[in-house]
């Protein structure tokens, strides 16, 4: 029997703000609006510096110049063409402006970069960002902390919330968004994992934070932790997923163990090698050879152990070559990796190569803002259309920057421009004067029941055995290649692990502690975010960025230069429809002619 909801003692807060999430995005958004003197909480059910930001290691881009010339419009223009021209264009602007910005306030606020010999900002060449509009050599953009930029700004950010008082809910699991009739969120009801209380927070804002949903698949570099809790609450509440079926193979993660090796390796002259000890990288992309973007060097490896080329005793796996380097080099940027390879791969980086595998690392697609961070619900007659009293920020967020594919370093530097823009933002539309709003209780009710149904969950398959089963289909069908056939299995299996979530056992009835309902909770979550993964990808019949279609092998920008939306019902029946990418620029400094779309080669 399911405990009625009246059993659960409530404790209730007012704020202007609550964040949910104590990553990069959320800790500067929290910042942001602490700094204001809004009266700010952050919920995050990690420590905030256990958060995934703190796994980030090669680094933030920004056209400091420090070392190469540079230019915002020169990294404007990467961020362009890596988003294979899906980005809004105005939102790629204003990252691009306000990454210099963005990074010396972290400079400021504290973060130890590391330092040139005269002082400066190090900056290192990650892949796809190169100098003078795609064509000079690579540029020097990516700001560090040796390999552990994402702990330097986690931990930064963190101390600098705490001193402007920002409140701060730490291992309190957000359950969901608290709508009103008119579609306005006004809360976030959230259980301390510590004590078992619920906790109702009204608010005038709220913004998710939440990261990427990497676990989705089976072999991933993301934290355990990125489970797209913000993705689920937003499908719940009945908005939109925008550009789903964009998911980022990282070209190295660790062969077997799945974690990353930093594109910082190749940056800092490492490469990779086929079976017969070629630098295959140079022939399909003879320029900018390892250092090509990170779709296109997952797909060549792909490629390579495909036709035979692979390393290793099933020729499943590539080499990655960093014994040529200078041993003090290897040894003051990149400790963290060579650490890495040691206890995860066996391999001494000063004399033996890496094995290598494409590994899912990044979301693309998220939950749909604008370049303020305000959530989108797009209409027919308003595509810009936005949600009142939410926001999204970070890899849960799709603003979009990063389109149809991200470049390395420029995550970071989203996770703080855009949570500062946030904070900018709601300074405008929340009045602290104002009332907190009317707490919903028939909305609080009906989340307490899901939760209740969950936590007594009778049925006969174990949340790990489910788990794994998606895992595996969204593996093995929306993988770095896809095609019809694949995509069709891949929504079919898809809908029917939504069907079998209905008989989900939950062992542990308690409220204290309970990782058994935090995992069956997240992946309800992850559901939400795997099936309109696979739907959104079946439905795009072209190629583009990480979307790569064996059956659509070209982009076509005549019918599918469009945002895709996705909601998904409670039976988990996916509708898709289409926005238009925004193509205006905010300011001046750049021709319109130099983003045009052409052909993406590298
Ligand atoms: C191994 C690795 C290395 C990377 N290296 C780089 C790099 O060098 N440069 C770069 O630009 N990008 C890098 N990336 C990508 C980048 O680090 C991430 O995209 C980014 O850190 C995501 O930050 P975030 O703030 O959006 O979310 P996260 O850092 O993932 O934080 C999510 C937060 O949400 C909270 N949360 C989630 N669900 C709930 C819930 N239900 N209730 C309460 N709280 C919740 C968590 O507690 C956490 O605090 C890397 C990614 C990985 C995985």
């Amino acid at each position: 029997m399911a405990e009625p909801n009246n059993a659960y003692t409530y404790i209730d807060h007012q704020f202007d703000v609550v964040v949910v999430g104590a990553g990069g995005a959320g800790l500067r958004a929290t910042l942001g609006m602490a700094e204001q003197g809004l009266k700010t909480a952050c919920v995050t059910k990690v420590f905030p510096t256990r958060s995934h930001t703190v796994a980030a290691q090669g680094g933030i881009a920004a056209s400091l110049k420090n070392m190469t010339p540079d230019s915002w419009q020169w990294h404007m223009y990467d961020t362009v063409k890596g988003s294979d021209w899906l980005g809004d264009v105005d939102a790629m602007q204003y990252l691009a402006m306000e990454a210099p910005k963005a990074v010396y306030e972290l400079e400021h606020y504290g973060v130890p970069f590391s330092r040139t010999e005269d002082g400066k900002i190090y900056q290192r060449p990650f892949g796809g960002h190169m100098q003078n509009y795609g064509e000079g050599p690579p540029v020097q953009r990516t700001c560090a902390a040796a390999d552990r930029t994402g702990h330097a700004i986690l931990h930064t950010l963190y101390g600098q919330s705490l001193k402007n008082n920002a409140q701060f809910f730490i291992e309190y699991f957000a359950l969901d968004l608290i709508m009103d009739e008119d579609g306005r969120c006004t809360g976030v009801v959230a259980w301390n994992l510590d004590d078992g209380t619920i906790h109702r927070f009204s608010a005038k804002m709220v913004v998710l934070a939440t990261g990427g949903y990497g676990r989705a698949y089976f072999s991933a570099t993301s934290a355990h932790t990125c489970t797209g809790d913000g993705g689920g609450m937003v499908a719940r509440a009945g908005l939109p997923l925008q550009d789903m079926e964009f998911v980022q193979f990282h070209p190295t993660g660790i062969y077997g163990a799945g974690c990353l090796i930093t594109e910082g390796a190749r940056g800092e002259g490492g490469y990779l090698v086929n079976s017969e000890g070629e630098r295959f990288m140079e022939r399909y992309a003879p320029s900018a050879k390892d250092l090509a973007s990170r779709d296109v060097v997952s797909r060549c490896m792909t490629m390579e152990i495909r036709e035979g080329r692979g390393v290793g005793k099933n020729k499943d796996h590539i080499y990655l070559h960093l014994d040529h380097l200078d041993p003090d080099v290897l040894g003051e940027r990149l400790p963290g990796i060579s650490e890495s390879a040691k206890i995860f791969a066996g391999v001494d980086v000063t004399r033996e190569p890496i094995p290598v595998l494409p590994t899912v690392h990044y979301n693309m697609g998220g939950i749909p803002t604008n370049y303020w961070g305000e959530v989108l619900n797009p209409t027919a007659e308003n595509p810009n259309a936005t949600v009142p009293g939410l926001m999204a920020v970070g890899e849960a967020g799709c603003a979009s920057v990063h389109g149809a594919n991200r470049l390395g370093s420029n995550s970071l530097i989203d996770l703080v421009v855009f949570g500062r823009a946030a904070a900018i933002k709601a300074a405008e539309v929340v009045d602290k004067d104002a009332p907190v709003p009317h707490l919903n209780e028939t909305a609080c009710d009906a989340i307490m029941e899901r939760f209740n149904e969950t936590r007594y969950a009778k049925g006969g398959t174990p949340t790990a055995k489910l788990r794994e089963k998606m895992q595996k289909a969204m593996q093995e069908e929306a993988a770095v290649f896809r095609t019809q056939e694949t995509l069709e299995a891949g929504c079919k299996r898809a809908s029917e692990i939504w069907g079998e979530m209905g008989d989900i056992a939950v062992t542990d009835r308690s409220m204290i502690w309970n990782s058994d309902l935090v995992e069956t909770l997240e992946l309800q979550n992850l559901m939400a975010n795997a099936i309109t993964t696979v739907y959104s990808a079946e439905a795009r019949k072209e190629s583009r960025g990480a979307h790569a279609r064996e059956d659509f092998s070209e982009r076509d920008d005549k019918d599918w230069r469009v945002h895709s939306l996705a909601t998904v019902s409670d039976a988990g029946d996916v509708t898709l429809s289409y926005r238009p990418v925004h193509v205006e620029l905010i300011a001046d400094g750049i021709e319109l002619e130099k983003i045009a779309p052409k052909k993406r080669v590298y």
